[in-house]
C-alpha cells in the first residue's frame, strides 16, 4: 500500500467509527426525549463558548460540501420514502436550500450611538430549538433549519414526520458525521427516532427546549402556539394568482404552470387557485396548454376527478397529495403525454379545489368580470392564512394594491410564488415561513432572541 492509500484507509477508519457513534442515538431502540434534551443542552453550551462565528462558518461550509454528494440520492429517498413530490423538483429545491441557505454571515448587530454613550443589539441563541419537520419537504426543511439554527449559536432537536422518518433521519445523520469530524459537540445536531405524538409532547413540554419552530399544518402549528414558549409557527397557505387583462400571457402562462406545478404542488406557497380576468381566459389557457397543462372539460371526467381526489368531507385525499398530473389522469382512466405537469379545471370560487389547500397538481380556474372582482375573490380564498399569493399584471396600481391588500408573508409578481422561497431569484432560501408567528422567510435571526447592551457614557468614537 502506498503512503498516500494508507492515510486514506485511516481517514476511512475514522469516518466510518464516526458514522457509528453518530448513528447509534438516532437509530436506538429507546427514544428517551430526557437524554436527548441533556445531550443537546450540553452540546449547545459549548457550541456558544468555544465555537465563535469564524468557526461557525467555516463549519456551515463544511456542511454544505458534504451534502451535495446526497442531493440526489436524498431527493429520491424523500420521493420513495413519502410517495410524494418529483425527483427533478426536490433535486432542485435540497440544492438552493444548500448553497442559499444564510449561514452566520446574515447576523448583524444593531449599534446606537447617542449622546450618552453605545447601545449595542446582538442575537443571542435561544438554546435548545425542537423543530418539527413537515412531510412534504423533509430532508429540505432539515438542511435549512439545521443551518439557521446552529448559524445562530442553537443546538436542534428535530422531530421528523413519521411519513418520511427514514430521509430525515438520514440528512440529519450526514449533517452529524461533518459535525463530528469538525470537532463540533456530540448532540448540537439530533433527531427523534420515534416522533410519536406522546414524545413530540415530551420534546415541547421539555423545560429546557427553549423554543418551538413548528413547520407543518394547522395541527402542529397551533401545539406550537399554545406550548406556552417562544414559537417559530409555520403554516399552511392557500396561495392564489390572480392575473389581469394586462398581464404578459406568455409569462403569465409558463410562470403559472411552472409554479403550480413544482414538486407536484406540495410546497406551501405554491400556487392553489387561479383567478383570472375573463377577456384574457382563453388566451391565457392556451400558453399554460403549451406549458404542460392539461385541462378536464367533461362534467363526467370532473366529477369522477372530484370523488377520486377529494374525501367524502371535501378534504383532499392523501393518497393523491402530491402526485404527478399523469397518475391523477390514469386513476380517472385518461392517458396523456408525460410533459403533462398540470391539471386545470374551472370552478366556481366555493368548489373544495379552491377551498382547500389541495397540495396536487390539480389547479382551479375561477373567471372573474375584472381585477376588483378578482382581487376580492383572492382576500377570500387566501383564508386569511397571511402565506403567500401571486399576480401577473402589468398595471402598477393593481400590483401595488394587491400586494397592500393581501397582506401575504410572500407576494410575488410576476413570477412562480416559488421565487420568493429563494429558487430562480435573488434572495436567500427558506423553507420555514412563519406565517402564524410573523417572522416570515426565517433565516439564522429568526431562531434568535435579541439582547441589549447599554455602555453609559463610553465607547463612542466621534
Ligand atoms: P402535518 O401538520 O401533518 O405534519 C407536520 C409535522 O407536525 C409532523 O412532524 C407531524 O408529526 C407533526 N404534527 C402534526 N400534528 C401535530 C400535533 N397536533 N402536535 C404536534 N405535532 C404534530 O403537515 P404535513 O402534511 O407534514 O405538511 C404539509 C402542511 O405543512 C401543509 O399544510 C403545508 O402548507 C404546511 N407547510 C408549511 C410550511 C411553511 O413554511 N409555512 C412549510 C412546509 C409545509
Amino acid at each position: 500500500m502506498t503512503q498516500s492509500a494508507d492515510i486514506q484507509s485511516i481517514v476511512q477508519q475514522v469516518l466510518l467509527k464516526l458514522s457509528d457513534t453518530i448513528s447509534e442515538p438516532q437509530r436506538g431502540s429507546v427514544c428517551d426525549v430526557d437524554k436527548y434534551v441533556a445531550d443537546s443542552v450540553k452540546a449547545q453550551e459549548v457550541w456558544h463558548r468555544d465555537f465563535g462565528l469564524d468557526r461557525r462558518c467555516q463549519i456551515i461550509e463544511e456542511i454544505r460540501a458534504d451534502l451535495r454528494p446526497h442531493v440526489e440520492s436524498l431527493a429520491r429517498m424523500a420521493v420513495e420514502e413519502t410517495g410524494m413530490g418529483n425527483l427533478r423538483d426536490k433535486i432542485i429545491k435540497k440544492s438552493v436550500t444548500i448553497e442559499k441557505t444564510p449561514g452566520p454571515q446574515s447576523i448583524k448587530p444593531n449599534a446606537i450611538s447617542g449622546d450618552r454613550g453605545l447601545v449595542l443589539e446582538e442575537h443571542a441563541p435561544y438554546g435548545v430549538i425542537a423543530s418539527i419537520i413537515p412531510c412534504t419537504n423533509p430532508a429540505a426543511t432539515v438542511i435549512h433549519n439545521a443551518i439557521c439554527m446552529i448559524a445562530g449559536g442553537n443546538s436542534v432537536i428535530f422531530a421528523p414526520h413519521p411519513k418520511a422518518l427514514n430521509v430525515s433521519l438520514h440528512t440529519v445523520q450526514i449533517i452529524c458525521q461533518t459535525l463530528a469530524a469538525c470537532g463540533a459537540p456530540d448532540g448540537l445536531v439530533s433527531a427523534l427516532t420515534e416522533p410519536s405524538m406522546e414524545n413530540l409532547g415530551k420534546l415541547m413540554k421539555h423545560p429546557q427546549v427553549k423554543l418551538i419552530s413548528a413547520t407543518g399544518g394547522p395541527g402542529v402549528v397551533q401545539a406550537a402556539l399554545t406550548s406556552g414558549k417562544p414559537a417559530v409557527g409555520a403554516g399552511p397557505g392557500n396561495p392564489p394568482v390572480v392575473v389581469d387583462e394586462t398581464a404578459n400571457l406568455d409569462i403569465a402562462g409558463k410562470g403559472v404552470v411552472d409554479g403550480a406545478s413544482f414538486d407536484n404542488n406540495l410546497l406551501c406557497v405554491c400556487e392553489k387557485e387561479l383567478i383570472v380576468v375573463n377577456c384574457v381566459a382563453d388566451e391565457l389557457k392556451k400558453r399554460m396548454f403549451e406549458n404542460g397543462a392539461y385541462e378536464l372539460k367533461d362534467k363526467k371526467e370532473i366529477e369522477l376527478l372530484e370523488r377520486t381526489v377529494l374525501n367524502e368531507d371535501h378534504t383532499p385525499n392523501k393518497n393523491f397529495v402530491g402526485k404527478d398530473a399523469t397518475y391523477i389522469l390514469e386513476k380517472i382512466g385518461l392517458k396523456v403525454p408525460a410533459s403533462v405537469r398540470l391539471i386545470i379545471v374551472e370552478t366556481t370560487e366555493d368548489h373544495p379545489f379552491a377551498q382547500e389547500e389541495l397540495l396536487m397538481p390539480v389547479l382551479p380556474l375561477i373567471r372573474v368580470a375584472d381585477f376588483d372582482d378578482g382581487l376580492a375573490m383572492a382576500l377570500r380564498l387566501e383564508h386569511g392564512f397571511r402565506h403567500s399569493a401571486v399576480i401577473y399584471s402589468t398595471n402598477i396600481d393593481h400590483m401595488s394594491r394587491m400586494a397592500h391588500e393581501i397582506d401575504t408573508t410572500m407576494f410575488v409578481k410576476n413570477a412562480p410564488a416559488y421565487c420568493s422561497l429563494g429558487a430562480d431569484s435573488d434572495c436567500p432560501v427558506t423553507l420555514t415561513i412563519a406565517t402564524a408567528t410573523g417572522q416570515g422567510a426565517t433565516s439564522p435571526e429568526s431562531f434568535c432572541r435579541m439582547r441589549r447592551c447599554v455602555l453609559s457614557g463610553a465607547f463612542r468614537i466621534i
